[in-house]
């Protein structure tokens, strides 16, 4: 009985660190968003908004091309504000 408990934990312990391995590979979310660089690999860099200094992950922001560079803004509100001290 005590052996088959042993059993029991071993392979439990063998499931949650094939879980972890698999997460780590690029199963798992963040994983996924390092590993598939293919698609756009810049989409959850931390960028500053540079109206009201927040940090946010590019893909929860909002772009806008102005001269050929483009800017990322944490809202709409953001880049209007922008827009209007910069036109
Ligand atoms: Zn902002």
């Amino acid at each position: 009985m005590i052996k088959l408990l042993f059993f029991c934990v071993i392979v439990y312990c063998g499931y949650k660190i094939l879980q972890t391995a698999l997460k780590t590979v690029g199963f798992g979310e963040a994983g996924q968003a390092q590993m598939n660089g293919n698609h756009d690999n810049t989409a959850n860099v931390m960028i500053q908004d540079p109206v009201c200094g927040v940090y946010f992950a590019r893909k929860d922001g909002v772009s806008h091309r102005i001269g050929g560079k483009e800017l990322c803004f944490c809202s709409e509100e953001c880049r209007d504000q922008y827009m209007l001290a910069h036109e």
